[in-house]
């Protein structure tokens, strides 16, 4: 069935028969959602999530206004060339010139998503892959996650809520968060129940 689309855009669904997948899988570091648990297995066992996505990302000069690519041993590459030492010398800006992120060129327009450039004939191909979605679905999410946490209605949540990854070992340890919510003298919300989002949904899968 998938991640429930709600989940992604909002960071909650509230429709109590929702055949979606409710607990969202994601991979921190890579910055990526995976629609099931099974992939995100295989993504954690492959070589682009051990590598990180450092040494694909994308950077630019902003002296010789081009991008660079290898990670930080292709910047410090870059900072040796003769174009860029021309470009430092008629520079009148500090000394120091930091990377930016990649840029669009006439060629090849730079994915904000995946941090990587990609050949302009590719790009309705690449934001069908499965890697492209995933990243996109990550930034949608967090931002829908981060939006639900803030503060609503004069109510405000001390603490946390979120368990984090929990793997099976914590699992059946059992893992506890606390966290108080309170409310301003001015808000008339009365809390009425507490649900967790992966209660919700006849794939709920009961583990908390
Ligand atoms: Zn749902
Ligand atoms: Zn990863
Ligand atoms: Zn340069
Ligand atoms: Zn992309």
């Amino acid at each position: 069935m998938g991640n429930c689309p709600n989940i992604i855009a909002n960071g909650t669904c509230s429709v109590s028969s929702c055949p979606h997948e409710h607990n969202v899988t994601v991979c921190e570091p890579c910055g990526r959602v995976f629609s099931s648990v099974n992939e995100f297995q295989m993504h954690i066992t492959s070589k682009q999530h051990r590598e990180g996505s450092s040494k694909s990302q994308v950077v630019s000069c902003p002296l010789c206004n081009l991008n660079v690519y290898g990670g930080p041993a292709g910047w410090d590459q870059h900072l040796t060339t003769k174009r860029h030492k021309k470009n430092v010398r008629a520079s009148t800006a500090p000394l120091a010139v930091e990377p930016q992120s990649g840029i669009t060129t006439a060629q090849a327009q730079f994915c904000d998503f995946c941090q990587t450039t990609v050949l302009s004939f590719h790009w309705n191909n690449h934001v069908n892959t499965n890697k492209h979605k995933s990243k996109e679905n990550y930034v949608k999410y967090r931002s829908a996650v981060e939006d639900a946490e803030k503060d609503k209605n004069g109510v405000a949540i001390i603490g946390a809520f979120n368990l984090g990854f929990v793997g099976p070992d914590v699992a059946t340890a059992g893992k506890k968060v606390s966290a108080s919510i309170t409310t301003t003298q001015l808000s008339h919300t009365k809390l009425v129940k507490i649900q967790l989002a992966s209660s919700l949904g006849s794939k709920a899968k009961q583990s908390a």
